[in-house]
């Protein structure tokens, strides 16, 4: 084992040696040394139940031991070749994604991180339709390159000065303070009037069915299905991020499913390999033949990390992930409503399966910001640790490793019942 030098001396060297742009959660942040599926442990020995899984990354929990077999066994026998060799895992990949896709999506292009994945379906829609520009969601999170991160509506990701002015933003259900069947009117009305406007000039429009960091923003079910009949009447395709939705985390595979939208991109990263490097965009046939001319990725869909993937999607069909996220999912949802009418500070709680967020307002309406931070700080000392997120970072957000239990379950709801409660009084 290693020497560990403790919080103190991490932040010290992250002053000296990385950028000031990587912040941390925490006041007193922990560091976190080993994982074993829905717990962490700090470097003193301390157990932690994990309620964010790496930014659903852990889907099926820290260091599996069933997934790890299988990247380990991969790892000593073949770690890398590029991808220019034929690679078998890659195909296997690419053919049992096809076959938990929805409709007629049965091509992949691999790569490393979500990011590159939507980069690369941006292309993919450019390539396909001949057009340059594309509409995005206010709230939305797409990535860190430079079209990505253009497409990114949370101005806090928006860090380029010199942003690409490929794309066109029009507001999502949060922009309004109306309920949201009527603020989805609102915001397809507002697409409506650039469609006139621009419709011809667009390649593609790209949206998260539930934003992540804009705060589990969740459509009512019409939503997407309103938004791709009006984008094909222009010719205009719709890219589907499932970054952070994918993989059982809704209770379904994908969190377009939900919605009965099939995309005509879909990409996807972060879950598809539990924590080892994989992301992937995909797409139908028709439009797979635009992208023909050489492209390859150097690490992206090694054999490492599609026998890692292909375990990963054995793991979630052998145990029932979708289903059990939907039972576990209802637990926490109801859960958190009794909260919610026991604290008028927890003024709404939203979501589907395992990603559910709780935003908390004060009294006067403004962002409960610093209560957020209160309540994130004092679960952790008490052995939880929870995600936060929304344009104000006053969303508490619950997307735990899929294989947590009901007892887990319980365990949150208490500890945020006394937090909600020293918050609530203080
Ligand atoms: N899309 C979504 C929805 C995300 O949540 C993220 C990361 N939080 C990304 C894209 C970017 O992924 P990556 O950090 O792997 O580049």
């Amino acid at each position: 084992f290693k020497n560990y030098i403790g919080p103190e001396a991490i932040i010290n060297k992250k002053k000296e040696h990385l950028y000031p742009c990587t912040n941390h959660f925490y006041k007193n942040p922990p560091q976190l040394v080993r994982g074993e599926m829905q717990y962490l442990y700090d470097q003193k020995g301390n157990q932690y139940l994990d309620f964010f899984a790496g930014v659903s990354v852990v889907n099926c929990g820290h260091c599996n031991p069933i997934i790890l077999e299988a990247t380990i066994t991969q790892l000593k026998q073949l770690q890398h070749t590029t991808t220019i060799y034929l690679s078998q895992p890659m195909v296997e990949l690419a053919e049992k994604l096809a076959s938990v896709l929805p409709g007629n999506i049965k091509h992949s292009f691999f790569c490393t991180s979500g990011s590159e994945a939507n980069e690369g379906a941006l292309l993919l829609a450019r390539l396909y339709t001949g057009r340059q520009s594309f509409i995005a969601l206010e709230g939305s999170l797409h990535g860190r390159t430079h079209l990505t991160a253009s497409g990114t509506g949370i101005d806090m990701w928006r860090t380029d000065p010199y942003m690409d002015d490929s794309f066109h933003f029009i507001p999502n259900i949060a922009a309004f303070d109306e309920p949201p069947e009527k603020a989805a009117k609102l915001s397809i009305k507002a697409l409506k009037k650039l469609l006139k406007e621009k419709g011809k000039d667009i390649a593609a429009m790209i949206i998260e069915p539930i934003q992540g960091n804009g705060g589990i923003i969740t459509p009512p079910l019409n939503y997407f299905q309103d938004i791709q009949k009006l984008l094909h009447k222009y010719g205009i395709l719709l890219i589907v991020d499932e970054v952070q939705t994918g993989f059982a985390r809704t209770g379904k595979m994908f969190a377009i499913e939900h919605y009965q939208v099939i995309p005509d991109i879909i990409t996807m990263a972060k879950a598809l390999g539990n924590g080892i490097p994989i992301s992937a965009f995909c797409t139908n046939p028709t439009i797979a033949n635009a992208f023909n001319k050489p492209s390859a990725s150097t690490l992206g869909g090694n054999q490492v990390a599609c026998e890692t993937a292909l375990a990963v999607l054995k793991y979630i069909d052998e145990n029932h992930l979708c289903q059990r996220t939907q039972e576990l999912g209802t637990t926490l949802h109801q859960g958190l409503l009794k909260l919610k009418d026991k604290y008028p500070i927890l003024k709404e709680v939203r979501g589907i399966g395992l990603m559910l967020g709780a935003e908390l307002i004060k009294k006067d309406g403004t962002p409960a910001t610093n209560e957020t931070d209160t309540i994130l700080e004092t679960l952790k000392d008490n052995g939880i640790i929870l995600g936060k997120n929304g344009i104000h970072r006053n969303v508490l957000a619950f997307q735990p490793p899929l294989i947590i239990t009901q007892r887990d379950i319980k365990n949150l709801l208490n500890q945020l019942d006394s937090a909600l409660k020293q918050v609530s009084f203080n």
